[in-house]
């Protein structure tokens, strides 16, 4: 079996599913005591989110840089990045490590395809919904017409990500928005919602609506399940 490296704290609430998530499968698929070999290099979430919102990019691709370059001397045969956003960094930190990165988006993107979803709405920080990264990567490998929340929604999902969710609580009616907005993005002619981020699993559930969800965490974990026990190719093509 491969070790997985975890790059996670971003937020630890969802690392925590990632680590929950990895084991199950291990154990599932091999049985007994069998859980899954993983390094975990947790950030402090607090400056890196003050990094973001002051737009120092270069800093917080350091710091991750490092972390990978970190969990591939721990021994990690492939590390995931346990956040949709902090892709925007991939291409940079990859330059820092010999070993392959799970990019979420395809782990989300293949089952989308399989699927047969062609137009999907996408939920997650703002960075995530406007920037090109995300939604460009969908888009050019999978096909995927890709529908964002309008503007005063965008907000309300970035804040309760940060306000809420990452720091473990959810209050007043953020799921009722949520619902409202993802029930808007199927008006729109979505025929999914993808949820990306990778906290927002923790508000919403597949039971909330009857639009198909696809959370990219589980999803994420899953394709580094088989990965780790090599049902499929250990490589990352994002370089
Ligand atoms: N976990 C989140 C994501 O999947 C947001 C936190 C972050 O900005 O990294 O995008």
């Amino acid at each position: 079996m491969k070790t997985i490296g975890l790059l996670g704290g971003m937020s630890w609430e969802s690392t925590l599913q990632y680590y929950r998530l990895l084991n199950q499968g291990v154990q599932k698929a091999l049985g007994g005591l069998h859980s899954a070999r993983i390094v975990l290099h947790s950030v402090d979430f607090g400056p890196i989110e003050t990094l973001m919102r002051n737009d120092e990019w270069d800093a917080i691709g350091d710091i991750l840089g490092d972390a990978a370059a970190g969990l591939e001397k721990a021994g990690a045969d492939f590390f995931l990045l346990c956040t949709n956003t902090m892709h925007v960094l991939a291409a940079d930190i990859l330059t820092r490590v010999d070993i392959p990165m799970l990019h979420i988006a395809d782990a989300t993107g293949d089952v989308l395809q399989r699927e047969g979803v062609n137009t999907a709405g996408l939920l997650g920080t703002a960075f995530t919904m406007e920037q090109e990264f995300y939604r460009q990567r969908l888009a050019e490998r999978y096909g995927m017409d890709v529908i964002v929340p309008q503007q005063g929604d965008r907000e309300i999902i970035n804040r309760v990500i940060f306000d809420e969710l990452c720091c473990g609580r959810m209050v007043g009616n953020s799921k009722q928005e949520y619902i409202r907005i993802m029930k808007w993005l199927a008006d729109q002619g979505a025929e999914a919602v993808i949820l990306g981020c990778t906290e927002i699993g923790l508000l919403v559930q597949q039971e909330d609506i009857k639009v198909r969800l696809f959370d990219t965490t589980p999803l994420h974990a899953a394709r580094a399940v088989e990965m780790a026990l090599e049902q499929v190719d250990c490589r990352s093509d994002t370089k």
